[in-house]
């Protein structure tokens, strides 16, 4: 399997990683288009913002293509159209399980995207569920908890400070049930985050845990059995296949136990008015409870098929090819005094293809937009919905988050915002 710092006790550096010849990209959509439209055919425009959405893999807009002309309804109809949806619907949801490796009993209900996958988890947590998740968490992992009781964790300054810090956490944690929630690479560093130590954490304390495997599914194996974790959510458009659909994976119970996440056709198995006219509801078991309404049944087509291409492309190829563009990205930026890579886990730390740097003198906002208009490098700035993330790499306080500041910041000055570039198996 690919090597990793998820489960591996230490990791060396992404630039010790083996260049390997058949390390080829994997056809997506929109290269071919893309060149001529932004250079002429002069020089190659590079999307190096995968991390906000990755372009589909040409085989996932085959595969969807090939299905989009007999799209019907799902679990609602008799006719043939509505009985292929199903049957590919259902098809989809085993090869999400397949992917994950999920365990028996395990549940995949398809969501709109990671966002909402967590919110489903958090609107299904029993009563007095106490939640652990650090500050430096995407804010779709940060804030669908702020219901319930929730300890925020400092950031940690490497993965053994992070397994630390939770353990001493859960140490002092009331009786009750207890979830931690935590990232599988980060969006803003892409650093890897040692999910099998803090899932094994959490289980000595008694507690569940959900990874938001957002950014790690695009680029690493998830694995539920070798991970250990409880839940596992993640995004289609993130994982090449952008269709608006998303996954949240792992155990039923409390899936089951917990009202719909939404109320309405599909969830419902029986529905009756009561004598003293109200209504009364029985709610479906299985996934069908937290889906209701008509399902996105391309999207989940599009998530199975990228989940297949990846599966059968391997994930240790794909992982030496990106190995093999950090190395290049991360010594091509040493090369610039002005440069700073942002990182929480130092130089040691094993990263996907996401990693993120400040220039001195400059308002990374101008920096990216000059970075696409006069070199056709597309990449992201701002602060990638994690603020407190943000301000602990960038040392800042009391700013407004989203400002930029000088519109040039002077050399020395702190830059209020960040440049992320990313890249993935189409790169
Ligand atoms: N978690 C992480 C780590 C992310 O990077 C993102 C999106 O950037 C999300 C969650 C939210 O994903 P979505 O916007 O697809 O719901």
């Amino acid at each position: 399997s690919a090597p990793s710092a998820l489960s591996a006790a230490s990791a060396g550096p992404a630039s010790d990683a083996p260049a390997d010849a058949a390390c080829t990209p994997l056809p997506v959509l929109g290269r071919d288009v893309l060149v001529p439209l932004v250079t002429g055919g002069e020089v190659t425009y590079a999307a190096l913002d995968y991390a906000a959405s990755a372009p589909a893999l040409q085989r996932v807009w085959d595969d969807v293509a090939a299905y989009a002309p007999y799209y019907g309804s799902v679990h609602r109809g008799a006719g043939y159209l509505s009985q292929l949806s199903t049957e590919l619907f259902e098809q989809s949801r085993q090869a999400v399980a397949d992917f994950l490796n999920c365990r028996e009993g395990d549940q995949v209900v398809f969501t709109r995207a990671t966002t909402d996958s967590l919110n489903l988890l958090a609107s299904a947590l029993p009563e007095g569920t106490h939640v652990y998740v650090f500050e430096t968490e995407h804010h779709a992992s940060l804030l669908p908890w702020r219901a319930r009781e929730t300890t925020y964790l400092d950031a940690p300054r490497s993965p053994e400070q992070a397994v630390a810090t939770l353990e001493e956490a859960l140490h002092q944690a009331p009786k009750g049930p207890k979830l931690v929630c935590v990232t599988g690479a980060s969006n803003v560093t892409g650093e890897i985050w040692p999910v099998r130590r803090l899932a094994e954490a959490a289980h000595r304390h008694g507690a569940r845990i959900v990874l938001d495997a957002a950014q790690l599914a695009p680029h690493h194996p998830v694995d539920l059995r070798e991970l250990g974790v409880d839940w596992v959510a993640f995004s289609g458009h993130k994982l090449y296949a952008p269709f608006g659909a998303g996954v949240l994976a792992g155990r039923a119970d409390w899936l089951q136990r917990a009202e719909p996440y939404l109320a309405g056709g599909g969830a419902s198995r029986k529905v009756a008015r009561r004598a003293d006219g109200g209504v009364d509801v029985e709610w479906q078991a299985g996934p069908a409870r937290h889906e209701a309404g008509s399902p996105n049944v391309i999207g989940a087509y599009s998530i199975a098929s990228a989940c297949r291409a990846l599966t059968e492309a391997g994930f240790d190829r794909l992982v030496a090819r990106e190995r093999e563009l950090l190395g290049r990205l991360t010594a091509g930026l040493a090369e610039v005094p002005e440069v700073r890579v942002l990182s929480l886990f130092g130089d040691d730390a094993d990263r996907v293809g996401v990693l993120s740097f400040v220039v001195d003198g400059w308002n990374s906002s101008h920096f990216a937009a000059a970075l696409s208009a006069e070199y056709g490098i597309g990449v992201r700035d701002g602060l990638f919905c994690a603020h407190p993330l943000l301000r602990t790499l960038l040392g800042g306080e009391d700013d407004e988050p989203g400002e930029c500041g000088a519109p040039e910041a002077a050399p020395g000055e702190r830059s209020l915002n960040a440049i992320r570039v990313s890249f993935g198996a189409g790169t």
